[in-house]
């Protein structure tokens, strides 16, 4: 990241601003812009903290160059360019890790505190940023149509987790078991070679990736054709053994273990894992290793209506959603499911063991979807009953 100007503005105050003012060193950053209104006029790290718009003054007098830190970063770029901001730059790059951090351990209830009623969570503050922010992204993506910069396939449709918020915990799980033959994996993976894909690829979905006994060769075969995606997992962790994380560690860009315990407490396997990795820091896999502290009881969003702990749907008839704009999810079968939240596989958008991946991104299921959720999320079935507002 190299800049002309000797002075920063971080754009956004939170995790990642203090990260980015920690790597600029705190004399050569003016101060921190935050769209929360309530943390304009206050301090972050000694810095005020002011509105785009007043930071934009500052930055037409010269001198400035502003510094995006946030996982929101490519909505805070348009919201620059409106503001005729040019001279910015990414802390985090738009196809980002999920946690930019190198703390091994994370507990997200320390930035965020939890839900503790349905209502909470559907009059939370950060919902109602993030339903701004897709609602704007979505103007541009639909404009653009671009190629999905994520893939999630999803090589066995099972998981071992009990977590309360999921659709597909293994108490509840209502999908017909199925595993990925291994040609169509290869044909996938093939397709993907062939575009040169260098976005996100994860070889699960709504499952954990372990309980496939062919994933350190399914991830080494990814690895070895798709040279430039970044591979991320998430697992529940509790499969793990030592020997089969050193096994895969590095064929990934990233592992996230969502540590799940009511206590917060670290589950076996994920004190081996983070005992290893201090024991042996020369290797730097706090870099990749990101261990999430997280409740297995715990109210989340709504997921189209199919979270079992979700029983007052709140309707959200007009705002958009970009994830089938961005994202693209393969079952086992091949069958392409509507978006990450569609766990049961409501919605088929195209079948991988019959189509070619582009006919499917840019078939007429696909595209019907996007400008019904364009639209508004009332013309796209259950959608409505959705609280789901990733920024993929
Ligand atoms: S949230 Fe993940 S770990 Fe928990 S039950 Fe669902 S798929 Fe399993
Ligand atoms: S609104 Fe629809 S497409 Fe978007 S996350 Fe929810 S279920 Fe998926």
């Amino acid at each position: 990241m190299t800049t002309t100007t000797n002075k920063f503005i971080i754009f956004g105050a939170g995790f990642y601003g203090q990260k980015a003012l920690e790597h600029y060193g705190a004399e050569k950053v003016a101060l921190f812009i935050d769209n929360d209104a309530s943390k304009q006029g206050t301090l972050c790290k000694g810095k005020e903290i002011v509105s785009p718009k007043e930071a934009a003054k500052l930055w037409a007098e010269g001198g400035y160059t502003v510094v995006i830190a946030s996982l929101y970063g490519e909505s805070m770029a348009l919201q620059l360019d409106d503001l005729g901001v040019k001279d910015y730059v990414f802390f985090i790059s738009p196809v980002h890790g999920m946690y930019e951090t190198e703390e091994l351990v994370l507990n997200p209830y320390e930035q965020t505190k939890e839900a503790e009623t349905e209502c909470e969570w559907s009059s939370s503050q950060k919902l109602s940023y993030s339903r701004a922010e897709v609602n704007k992204m979505v103007e541009k993506l639909h404009d653009n149509q671009p190629l999905f910069n994520h893939i999630e396939i999803e090589t066995i449709n099972r998981c071992n987790g009990t977590c309360s918020f999921c659709p597909v915990n293994k108490n509840v799980d209502p999908r017909k078991k199925a595993v990925m033959s291994r040609e169509l994996f290869e044909k996938i993976i093939g397709q993907l070679e062939e575009m040169q894909y260098s976005g996100r690829l994860s070889l699960f979905s709504n499952n954990e990736p372990l309980l496939d006994d062919r994933i350190v060769e399914l991830s080494r075969y990814a690895r070895e054709h798709l040279p430039k995606a970044r591979i991320h997992m998430y697992s529940n962790g509790t499969l793990f053994t030592l020997e089969k994380f050193k096994e895969l560690i590095p064929l990934l860009d990233e592992l996230i273990i969502d540590n799940y315990n009511q206590n917060l407490e670290l589950n076996r396997p994920s004190r081996e894992i983070v005992d290893y990795c201090n024991a042996h820091p020369e290797l730097e896999l706090n870099k990749k290793v990101t261990v999430v502290l997280r409740k297995p009881l715990e109210i989340l969003n709504s997921r189209g209506g199919d979270a079992p702990n979700r029983k007052e749907l709140v309707e959200y008839p007009d705002d958009r959603c970009m994830l089938p704009f961005k994202q693209m999810i393969v079952r086992p079968t091949g069958e392409v499911s509507l978006c990450c939240s569609d766990a049961v596989g409501r919605w088929t958008l195209g079948d991988l063991s019959k189509e070619p991946i582009l006919d499917v991104w840019y078939g007429t299921k696909f595209t019907k979807v996007r400008e019904a959720l364009y639209k508004g999320r009332k013309y796209c079935g259950n959608c409505k009953y959705c609280d789901s507002f990733s920024l993929g």
